[in-house]
Order: C-alpha cells, then structure tokens, then sequence
C-alpha cells in the first residue's frame, strides 16, 4: 500500500516537490496543514502537508512514508508512544517524556523528537513568563502532562504540584521526572488533597482534557478559591478558546492563556528540523493569525 492511500478527503490530488505530513486517528479536523502550508507558501517552497488517517498497522505505513521519501511527520493521538519502537533513534528528551511527535528524516530511517515540549515554554515565554524558579500547579497527568512535567524541570522551576483525578498517574509522572532531573521537585496529589498546596503565587498549566467539550463543568478543583493562588494560568485546550479554567483564573486575577500558540510553536519547531530553516517571530506571528481565522471564525 502506498502512503498516499492513507491521505484523506481534499488531499487526493495535491502536488508537491516534496511532502511532510501527519499520522493519526481521527486525523479529519488536524489545524497542522494551516502552520505547515502557510509556512512554505511565506518562504517560496514547494511543499505541501498531508493528513494521513493511520487506523491500523502503524508499521507499515512508517515504512511506506520512508520508502516514498516523505521528509518528515507528526505524530498524533493515539500514536505518540506506539510510534516509539519504529525509529531509527529517540532524542534524550522525547525518550524521557516516553512520546514522540516529530519523525525527522536521516539516511537511515526516521528520528523522533518531541516539540510539544518545548513549544509550550517557547508560548510560556512569548507571554512573558518565566518558568526558572517558578513554582507550578499542574492539573491532570496524562500524556500531554509528561511533557510539561518535563518542561517545568528543563527549564528549572523550582516546585511542582501535579493534581490529578487519579493518583497513581501523577504519582508515576512525578517519580519519573524526579529521577530523570535526580532532585525531589514534583509532588503528586489527588484532587481532593489540593488545599495541602502552601499559600503562594504559581503558574498554573491545565492539562486534562476537561472543558475540551462545551458543556463542561468546571476544572478539575471546583474550589474558585483555590484560583487566586494563580499569576496566571494556561490552559493547553485551545478550543473553545476560553475553557471555564481559564474563566476562573481571570475571574480570581490572574492572566489566561489558551493552548493555541503552543500548537502554533510546537508546529513551528518540527519545521525547523524538517527544512534546515530558522522561523522568524514575524512570520511565526502571520502563521498565528492564520490559525486563530481557521479555529475561532467558524
Ligand atoms: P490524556 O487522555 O492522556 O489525559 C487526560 C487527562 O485528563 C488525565 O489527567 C485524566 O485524568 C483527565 N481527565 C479526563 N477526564 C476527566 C474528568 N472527567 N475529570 C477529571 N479529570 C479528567 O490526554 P492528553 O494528555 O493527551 O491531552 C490532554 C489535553 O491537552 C487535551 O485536551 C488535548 O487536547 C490537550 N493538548 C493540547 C496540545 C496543544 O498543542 N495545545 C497538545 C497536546 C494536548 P485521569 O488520569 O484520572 O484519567
């Protein structure tokens, strides 16, 4: 079977000199092709981004992408671990995170790295925060939550809560990330332990999937008292646009973030290792407008 096979609806027909893509499952409403294709058509190359709808045999659809010469793929739910043993070799980072989200082309095979990573602090940080000494109350520890459990200890803050419906989840993350960075710094709690949370200023980072769907009840900890503690908060949901966290947060004080300028950065950095290219902030910022027109207009 040959890769193109698995493209989807509207993508049949495109041509291209050279093809990056994405592997996932449901793979249908992917916003990456808005970053991707405005990025090549701002720098004039001839590129184009390809949704591949992966439901099974994984495998062989990595081989197939390899063997027809597509220069690079992200890797979506529910692929992100599973993609794992089909590299030629793992960035320490992605390795430590246990997901990978970007398969980078070598003469050999393909090597997987994780930008979700590191897109997040970049959008952290273009917010103007700061997450060296910081301290950070994580909500939710599933598999986004690794990598900014991992974020967090990278770019030294210097304590984290991970709040989580189910304790043994957050309790892993924190043991992992504990031995990875060799000091005692994350501490798992279940959710109804969160007032064992010293009274201070944090940076508060939503990584469960509630408030993804309207009609969503409120976050995790339903307690609005417990939102003053935040400077600000970011939310790594990005539709809708304002989650109710990220209304709590605003409405105790502190500044709200949504998840969108992560997806934008984490896009931006698989780029990057696919094309040899450095991304300015001018055209980063073009690419942003691109996808709020795409989410929020519909
Ligand atoms: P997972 O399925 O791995 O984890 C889900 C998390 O949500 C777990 O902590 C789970 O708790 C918690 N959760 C789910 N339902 C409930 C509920 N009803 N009450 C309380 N807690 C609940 O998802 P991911 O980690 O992959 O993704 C999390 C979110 O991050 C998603 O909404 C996703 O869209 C977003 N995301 C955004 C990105 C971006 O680029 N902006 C990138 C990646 C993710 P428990 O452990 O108890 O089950």
């Amino acid at each position: 079977m040959s890769i193109m096979d698995y493209t989807i609806e509207g993508y049949k027909n495109v041509q291209a000199k050279q093809y990056i893509g994405i592997f996932g499952n449901p793979i249908k409403h992917t916003l990456s092709p808005v970053i991707h294709d405005t990025l090549s058509k701002s720098l004039g190359v001839d590129e184009r981004y390809i949704p591949f709808h992966i439901t099974d045999n994984l495998k062989a659809a990595v081989e197939s992408a390899y063997d027809e010469g597509i220069l690079g793929l992200n890797i979506t739910v529910p692929y992100k671990q599973e993609i794992m043993p089909y590299l030629v070799d793992i960035d320490p980072a992605a390795k430590a995170i246990g997901a990978v989200n970007t398969l980078v082309r070598t003469e050999v095979g393909y090597m997987g790295y994780n930008t979700d990573m590191p897109g997040l602090a970049k959008a952290i940080f273009s917010e103007g925060m700061e997450l060296k000494d910081s301290k950070v109350v994580m909500l939710g520890a599933g598999g986004a939550a690794r990598a900014v459990a991992y974020m967090c200890l990278y770019y030294g803050a210097k304590r984290v809560y991970i709040v989580n419906r189910t304790f043994e989840k957050a309790k892993n993350i924190a043991d992992d990330m504990n031995t990875e960075f060799g000091k005692e710094c994350i501490i798992p709690l279940s959710a109804q332990d969160y007032k064992s949370i010293p009274e201070d200023r944090y940076i508060f980072i939503q990584c469960t999937s509630v408030g993804l769907h309207n009609g969503d009840g409120l976050p995790l900890v339903e307690d609005k008292e417990f939102y003053r503690m935040a400077e600000c908060g970011v939310d790594l949901i990005y539709n809708p646009a304002k989650t109710p966290f990220l209304q709590l947060i605003e409405e105790m004080g502190g500044k709200a973030f949504n998840g969108l300028k992560m997806l934008l950065y984490q896009g931006i950095m698989a780029y990057e290792l696919w094309n040899q290219v450095e991304i300015s902030e001018e055209l980063a910022n073009i690419v942003y407008s691109e996808l709020k027109n795409t989410v929020y207009s519909k």
